[in-house]
């Protein structure tokens, strides 16, 4: 029914058989991989044939224009949506078809496009109650939550430059802190890969910046790999290692700033949208 059950070609027995290995330069394992990753909605293929992978330690970004399948395509690795064909890798594990649940148990974090905190409580609870989870406590200890998990709580409000608000209601926060707040609950999971849905959707340029700025220093500090999508040129093109483009459900191009600025058919693909792509300084400014 699917062709979920080849490994990635990294394994693959029959290569493995039939070459001399002792020449080619080591393969790096990915953390994730997609293999022709395909989800159909009736006749609309919203993606088509999809294989990547993401490395340990990589910001690493999927662009494309609305529409594309972007989403599609997280729900996908996320477990929300079982694919129509393809397979999905977690660190050498087939983890096609698994729940959501299954799979952020095994080191798949997300932030969500709506941001999920619990408005009535303090910007530190929230959090401690993701390490809380995270480690399996009951939440029936409640009155005592307020001091279990406290500091791991404030060390990664630290991390997300929150501390100052350890004590505020969610319910006050203005969106870009909640965005980071929402960044600090993935991180209580301690996952091995993020993945980040347009997470700067409905902030102002300068917190875009910022919570990219953010999430690179986390890649880089923490060795969490990062798959997201971000409809800001500016901010794909200064905060991610390597960029996918996405365009009706194929990928169309791969590669570094410089090589998909300079893709024939991904400019095609944006200037047909109206996008330009030469402001890549304005951010700066
Ligand atoms: P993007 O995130 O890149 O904007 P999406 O993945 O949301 O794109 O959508 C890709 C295509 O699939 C669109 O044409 C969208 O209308 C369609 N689509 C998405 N989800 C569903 C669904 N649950 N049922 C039917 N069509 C869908
Ligand atoms: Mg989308």
């Amino acid at each position: 029914m699917t062709t979920a059950s080849h490994p990635p070609a990294s394994q693959s027995a029959t290569q493995a058989r039939s070459e001399t290995r002792s020449e080619a330069p080591p393969s790096p394992s990915p953390v994730l991989e997609t293999r022709n990753l395909t989800k159909a909605f009736g006749g609309l293929v919203a993606v088509d044939d999809v294989s990547f992978s993401l490395q340990a330690g990589e910001l690493l970004a999927l662009i494309g224009p609305n529409g594309a399948g972007k989403s599609t395509c997280f729900n996908m690795l996320m477990g929300q949506l079982a694919p129509t064909r393809g397979a999905v890798w977690l660190k050498g594990e087939n983890i096609t078809g698994m729940n959501p649940r299954k799979v952020w148990r095994k080191g798949v974090g997300r932030t969500f496009q709506i941001t999920a905190t619990y408005a009535s409580m303090t910007v530190g609870e929230n959090v401690q109650m993701a390490l809380m989870s995270h480690h399996h406590r009951i939440l029936s200890i409640r009155p005592r939550a307020h001091r279990l998990y406290r500091d791991e709580a404030l060390a990664l409000l630290e991390m997300v430059g929150m501390a100052d608000q350890a004590e505020r209601h969610c319910a006050v926060l203005a969106y870009g802190d909640l965005k980071r707040l929402e960044l600090a609950i993935a991180l209580a999971h301690d996952p091995a890969v993020l993945l980040m849905d347009e997470p700067t959707a409905g902030m102002a340029p300068r917190e875009r910046i910022r919570l990219m700025q953010l999430t690179a220093e986390i890649v880089e500090n923490r060795g969490v790999s990062v798959l997201f999508t971000e409809h800001d040129m500016d901010v794909v093109f200064a905060h991610s290692h390597r960029i996918m483009v996405l365009n009706r459900g194929q990928l169309i191009a791969e590669g570094n700033a410089e090589a998909i600025r300079n893709d024939p058919r991904v400019q095609e693909v944006y200037l047909g949208g109206g996008t330009v792509f030469a402001q890549e300084d304005a951010a700066d400014a």
